[in-house]
């Protein structure tokens, strides 16, 4: 070791990230238990389920065809018209399979959209809270985040006036993601054709929908951005395989975006990396067309869960909470319960304590841009759901 330090030759893009919040959690809590702590983690947005059996076996009889080399860089034209089908009778999206780009997970598709819209001093709109992860991969796109705040007491809910002000010559994005993490909201049709107004006139600016958690909702329907009138050339939906198909791990996701957008998004993509898995695209297939007996038995696991969370969240003084509408994730709001206590002055501090001092890690709503709240994961067993929520207990109660 000559004690030669790199860190001062790092990018200045680098430095402008910090490690996302989730993850540093995350790993804080596998670090105690590997020192023999008992600690359980409601940090990962991760299904605890396994792929389902078909979707396995179809990625096994892929490698077994020999679909194990370089796949075209947009995807593989088979999956690319599964999808168009899927978004046409599901969601009323009226993409050609031309405009789907597939991608290294739904991260992916939204670091294509943003590197193939976003110059640096360009502004995209978040509402809060919002997916840490669109601020990192906009600032490393150079790009500067302009963020709505919400909170409990209106639902997480944005409301479309608040986005017509914070629009300016240089708002190139708009961020919305439906059910929302970490907020669990869903946005009525009605406010969305409210945004879609405020947008329409603004020929600037695009919009990213961002409609992974779609399978994961416990109410009506969901009303996808882009099949409100005149905004399907106006929007990028993002959608993945991730979290209705319990596929973490398999990395893929997709983008479907006005034609040029997506031809930059495939240029984006062919320079960084290349095409997605081959293998894992044919089992995609056989995710999208082989039913959905499997996401909707994960849903209803979920739901049960959720009810459990809520009934404990709603016995804690000091705890306001807003019954999710959709995703796995909690997000109850603390502030009251922080105003109580002298030892600890914010949410950070309360995770960390909840962390050090009761074995229980949760994320704090920092990480999304709201500093009232934490985010309690229920992609986890009912056990660890029910221990989690019984620790918290203890702990502010
Ligand atoms: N979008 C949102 C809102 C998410 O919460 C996540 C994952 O947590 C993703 C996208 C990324 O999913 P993927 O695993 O497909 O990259």
């Amino acid at each position: 070791m000559t004690g030669f330090d790199c860190s001062k030759l790092l990018s200045r893009r680098t430095a402008a990230v910090e490690e996302a919040a989730i993850i540093r959690m995350a790993q804080r809590a596998r670090d105690l238990r590997a020192q023999g702590r008992d600690v359980i983690s409601l940090t990962l947005g991760e299904p605890d389920f396994d792929t389902p059996r078909h979707i396995q076996a179809a990625a096994n009889e892929a490698m077994r065809k020999g679909y194990t080399h370089y796949a075209p860089v947009p995807g593989i034209p088979l999956l690319r018209e599964a999808i168009a089908r899927k978004l046409r009778s599901e969601n009323g999206l009226d993409y050609a399979a031309g405009q789907i780009v597939l991608s290294n997970g739904a991260k992916q598709a939204v670091t294509n959209a943003m590197f193939a819209t976003i110059d640096p001093g360009d502004e995209a709109v978040f509402l809060a809270p919002f997916w840490v992860a669109y601020e990192g991969i906009l600032r490393m796109a150079g790009g500067v985040p302009v963020v709505l705040p919400s909170d409990v007491s209106t639902g997480f809910k944005v409301p479309p006036s608040h986005i017509a002000r914070a629009i300016t010559p240089k708002t190139k994005l708009l961020i919305l993601n439906f059910p929302n993490n970490p907020s669990g909201a869903v946005y009525e049709r009605e406010a969305l054709k409210q945004i879609a107004e405020v947008i329409r006139d603004h020929h600037q600016m695009l919009v990213i929908s961002d409609e992974i958690y779609e399978y994961i909702s416990y109410g009506g329907t969901l009303t996808s951005f882009g099949s409100l009138p005149g905004m399907i050339e106006r929007t990028i939906t993002v959608n993945g395989f991730s979290k209705a198909f319990a596929m973490t791990g398999w990395r893929l996701g997709y983008a479907a975006a006005p034609e040029a957008v997506a031809r930059a998004m495939a240029k984006v993509q062919g320079t960084f990396t290349a095409g997605a898995n081959a293998f894992v695209q044919h089992a995609a297939i056989a995710a999208l067309e082989g039913g959905r007996e499997d996401v909707e038995r994960m849903r209803e696991t979920y739901r049960r869960r959720r009810a459990i969370v809520m009934e404990q969240l709603r016995n804690i003084d000091g705890v306001t909470v807003q019954e999710p509408e959709g995703t796995f994730y909690a997000f109850p709001d603390v502030s009251q319960w922080l105003r109580k206590v002298t030892h600890l002055g914010s949410v950070d501090e309360l995770c960390d304590w909840l962390l050090e001092n009761h074995g229980l890690a949760l994320v704090p709503g920092s990480a999304f841009g709201d500093a009232n709240c934490v985010r309690i994961s229920f992609a986890a067993s009912e056990a660890d759901i029910a221990e989690g929520l019984r620790r918290l207990r203890v702990a502010l109660g």
